[in-house]
């Protein structure tokens, strides 16, 4: 009997992921406590509510989450509808936080800060595997686990303005002005908006999706102004192949977009990159460096970071993680996901393998287990969860057995920090052979309001290089 095994599993993060851990553990008997920062479950989630997914309801429930909800009574919204953020929290999340095999097991409020084994720092080796976790709150309480499912996510993290990886000069004096990707421009965020003028950095779907809505308030709210500032040389990958575009829905709407350009309601800046920003006044001054020489000034009411997300590795410091130094996952994940390799973000079906670390019994899933790749979907998490949870249970053969069903898209890469690929959006050419799709984490329901097909990842489609942006 070893000092781990009357411990629960510690689960970081009641999101979509976090929550089919749950379930997952539940099914398998095993102890676990859920730790969630926020106030309800889908704390991160909820923040983008507004937002219409592009993966239709059947991609985006847990197999075990949805036995349990069945159990239970709950009757799965329509397979093929494509719910909004909130409609995912209210139709599912929440539902799931409250049957009582979770509800009981789920802890609101409690921040992890810091994990590490007790008694024991990076450096100790002896006992290690067999010594507890050791789970340090925000408030200071701390928890003993015998393993920890990392599903944190990576929302709380944006990324920086600055063009270098490191904050712009003066990021940090201009927090007051800087808006979180996706804020709920034509909603509750709106009075911040009307009749001011918005600065959008980014290139991807989300920066596309703000874009859009702050042009229909310019539409019915005079004063209103809109920039739009990209480090590539062309918007095109934004744009999508309007009337070519193997998905309509997104052609249409990268073709609103463009029309807005064209018509001067949106000012588009290319080849811009944020060396600076200084309060000015009840305004901020932004600094911006074209890369063929030369800088200008523009002063703003608001600015929009779209320019994506980080994981908070800074949890995990005491832990031996081998991370690839490019991407911020494991280094077997990383070469699956990695864009800059991947044209397509192509992405085969991984588990307990791909996601081992050094350090034995944690696992970061979900969101952040993609580090800085921009091409995560909840199906992929789910499979993920299904995996260390029947390693974790000590069934190796279940846990190796990976499948994964994707939605199909032609979406190569949305990633909404446009340096990452350049400017193509299918540039580069995959060294390593594809064996699936992904999708692009952010690109909102309003670019891809289109039902998405199925795609088998057990083996290489035929066309897995050339689906949509891809190929046509
Ligand atoms: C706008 C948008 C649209 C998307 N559309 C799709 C889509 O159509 N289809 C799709 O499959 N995917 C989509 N994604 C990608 C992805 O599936 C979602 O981001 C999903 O929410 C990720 O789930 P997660 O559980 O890994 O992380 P999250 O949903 O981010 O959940 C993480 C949870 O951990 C909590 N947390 C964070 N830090 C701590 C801490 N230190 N201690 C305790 N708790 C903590 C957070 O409060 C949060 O509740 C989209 C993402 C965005 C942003």
């Amino acid at each position: 009997m070893s000092a781990l095994d009357n411990l629960p599993v510690v689960v970081i993060g009641a999101g979509p992921v976090g929550l089919a851990a749950a379930a997952h553990l539940h099914e398998r008997g095993i102890a676990f406590t859920v730790l969630e920062a926020g106030d309800t479950a889908g704390a991160a989630v909820r923040q983008w509510g507004h937002v219409r997914v592009f993966s239709p309801w059947r991609y985006n429930i847990d197999p075990a989450a949805r036995r349990i909800l069945e159990d239970a009574g709950w009757v799965a919204p329509d397979a093929d509808a494509l719910p909004t953020g909130g409609e995912l929290v209210a139709g599912y999340l929440q539902p799931l936080a409250e049957l009582p095999a979770l509800k009981h097991h789920l802890r609101y409020g409690a921040r992890v800060e810091a994990i590490s084994r007790l008694g024991l720092d990076r450096l100790r080796t002896a006992g290690r595997e067999t010594t507890p976790f050791l789970i340090r709150l925000a408030d200071g309480e701390e928890l003993l686990a015998r393993a920890v499912i990392d599903a944190s996510g990576t929302w709380g993290i944006p990324n920086v303005l600055g063009a270098s990886g490191l904050p712009a000069r003066g990021e940090a004096d201009v927090a007051a002005y800087r808006e979180h990707a996706l804020p709920d421009v034509l909603g509750q965020a709106r009075d911040r908006f009307a009749g001011r003028h918005t600065l959008v950095v980014g290139a991807g779907h989300s920066a596309a999706n703000t874009l859009l809505s702050l042009a229909e308030l310019a539409g019915s709210t005079p004063g209103t102004e809109v920039t739009w500032a990209i480090r590539s040389a062309s918007p095109s990958r934004t744009y999508g192949g309007g009337d070519a575009d193997a998905l309509p829905a997104r052609g249409a709407l990268g073709s609103r977009l463009r029309a807005h350009v064209d018509a001067g309601r949106i000012r588009l800046l290319t080849g811009f990159s944020v060396q600076a920003l200084t309060p000015a006044g009840d305004r901020v001054s932004v600094a911006v460096r074209h890369t063929a020489g030369g800088e200008e000034a523009i002063t703003v009411d608001r600015i929009v970071a779209a320019t994506g997300f980080r994981p908070d590795h800074s949890i995990t410091a005491e832990l031996r993680l081998d991370l690839d130094p490019v991407m911020g996952a494991t280094r077997a994940l990383a070469p699956l996901i990695d864009p800059n390799e991947h044209s397509c973000g192509t992405v085969p079906p991984h588990g307990v393998d791909e996601l081992a670390h050094p350090e034995t019994g944690y696992y970061a899933v979900g969101m952040k287990s993609y580090g800085r790749a921009p091409t995560f979907l909840m199906a992929t998490g789910y499979e993920q969860v299904r995996s260390v949870v029947a390693a974790l249970a000590g069934d190796w053969q279940a846990a190796r057995d990976v499948q994964l069903d994707l939605p199909e898209t032609g979406v190569c890469n949305s990633n909404p920090d446009d340096s990452a690929t350049g400017d193509s959006c299918c540039g580069s050419t995959s060294a390593t052979e594809p064996t699936g799709r992904g999708l692009a984490t952010g690109i909102s329901g309003g670019l891809l309001a289109a039902p998405l097909g199925l795609v088998t990842l057990d083996a290489a489609p035929a066309d897995a290089a050339t689906g949509g942006c891809c190929g046509s």
